[in-house]
């Protein structure tokens, strides 16, 4: 399980001034939890995630895996709002990235690409290259980039979010499929709470007033209940 442990960051403004984003957060994934960060714009949803794949490092405080094997250093998948795809290379190759710098044998790679890219169904998109893909194609390109490297912890930032409102419920109905056969660790940042509460096991709510501590509030939900989740008034309840 991934430890978030009493983390704080702070940055420097423009105008030279420490700025104190998160202040004593706390947050454990489980393995096979999908967890759901949700707050307003500008909260730290983004911060806590790069801090978390080891962009950023915390001012204060410690993040870290338990329960892992001893000299297994954690691999996380990260998806981004935007891909992040190199226009350059093909779908295949976008995958192939993240294993070149493994020790996994050509052979077994081709199998694993082709795996993944059957995965998220892109099977036949192979040498497409991203200007030919569609928005939500492209994010299955990230997604399956992500999956590739075998991850422990699936980091997801708002990754339908630019996305049109149809094919973004697409993505979302396609990643609970993908979610089920993998059930990775997974941390998701939204802004959306209808989507969080469609998607994750557990919501947690990053709330932030200037000057004051963040609050983490969870709220878990029932892994069978959460399709027939219509609405967010359970959520307030
Ligand atoms: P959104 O929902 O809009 O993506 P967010 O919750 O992801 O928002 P963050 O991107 O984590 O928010 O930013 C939180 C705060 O930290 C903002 O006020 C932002 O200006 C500030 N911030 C983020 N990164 C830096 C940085 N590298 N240097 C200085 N300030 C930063
Ligand atoms: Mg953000």
């Amino acid at each position: 399980k991934l430890v978030i442990d009493n983390v704080s960051k702070n940055f420097i403004d423009p105008q030279g001034k420490q700025l104190s984003v998160l202040e004593n957060v706390s947050l454990t994934v489980h393995s096979e939890e999908f967890v759901a960060l949700v707050g307003p714009s500008g909260c730290g949803k983004s911060t806590l995630l790069n801090l978390t794949a080891g962009l950023l490092s915390p001012s204060d405080g410690s993040i870290y895996f338990t329960d892992l094997t001893e000299g297994h250093t954690p691999a996380m998948g990260i998806v981004f709002q935007e891909t992040g795809l190199f226009p350059w290379r093909s779908v295949y190759e976008n995958i192939a990235f993240g294993l070149e710098a493994t020790g996994v044998p050509k052979t077994a790679q081709k199998e694993r690409i082709q795996h993944y890219i059957n995965l998220v169904g892109l099977g036949g998109f192979e040498k497409a290259f991203p200007h030919q893909l569609s928005g939500g194609m492209r994010q299955r390109v990230g997604i399956a980039r992500a999956l590739v490297i075998n991850p422990d912890l699936l980091l997801m930032d708002e990754p339908f979010s630019a996305l049109d409102a149809q094919t973004r419920t697409i993505m979302q109905e396609e990643l609970v499929t993908l979610w089920e056969k993998t059930r990775l660790s997974t941390l998701y940042v939204t802004h959306n709470i209808q989507e969080a509460v469609m998607l994750a096991d557990r919501v947690v709510l990053l709330s932030r007033r200037p000057g004051k501590v963040s609050k983490i509030l969870t709220i878990a939900i029932p892994r069978a209940d959460r399709e027939k989740t219509e609405n967010t008034a359970q959520i307030a309840e």
